[in-house]
């Protein structure tokens, strides 16, 4: 009797530590592979990386404003925890319905929200805001003047309804009709996406 209680309790802790493992390790159950997108990519960043190892899914043409943004958080030594990249959305965005300001660039892949880990410390959508500008690390305060100042990238800590946590390239209102395109073709990559196994995260 005794014996049956002891695997009984062993075999409840491997199980609830092999749910803790995989909650925790999204490399084993999320990432999808990619090389059979039409629209969507994996990014790879060098500052910037997908939280508990997230696979970070942006549009392949929004490649170019990522690396940028990449360098800004390099050049300024902090470090961009993704935690949202593409969105997938059940349906998709009705075309003759959509209005392209009320409609999220994630959806299209052109997104990205984030925390930033800075010395050690790591900095939430609270302390990004607006108003707390001024009392953060310089190198912060560097890294959203340099989006801010990027010609074609927005900062969500300047939108009326304020998300600091949020950075993306405006396709929603520059070009709504390849916003809807990116949109679909997006949401057909990632409804026949393939589960890509990674049992451990390789960096
Ligand atoms: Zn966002």
């Amino acid at each position: 009797m005794k014996q049956l209680l002891t695997a009984l309790i062993m075999v409840s802790v491997a199980f609830i530590i092999g749910i803790i493992y995989c909650y925790y390790s999204f490399p084993f159950w999320t990432h999808l592979k990619t090389e059979n997108f039409e629209a969507l990519t994996e990014y790879n960043g060098q500052n910037i990386t997908g939280l508990y190892g997230r696979q970070i899914l942006i549009n392949k043409k929004f490649t170019p404003y990522i690396i940028e943004i990449d360098n800004y958080a390099q050049k300024n030594n902090i470090k961009l925890i993704v935690n949202q990249s593409y969105r997938f959305n059940k349906k998709t965005i009705n075309r003759a319905v959509v209005n392209p300001a009320s409609v999220s660039n994630h959806l299209a892949g052109f997104a990205i929200d984030f925390n930033i880990e800075y010395n050690g410390v790591k900095y939430f959508s609270n302390n990004l805001k607006r108003k707390n500008i001024k009392k953060l690390p310089q190198n912060i305060q560097n890294f959203i003047s340099a989006v801010r100042k990027h010609k074609n990238l927005r900062w969500g800590g300047d939108f009326n309804i304020e998300d600091p946590v949020h950075i993306d390239y405006p396709l929603n209102l520059l070009n709504k009709e390849d916003w809807i395109t990116q949109n679909e073709l997006c949401h057909k990559d990632f409804s026949q996406g393939i589960p890509k196994w990674k049992i451990w995260k390789n960096k």
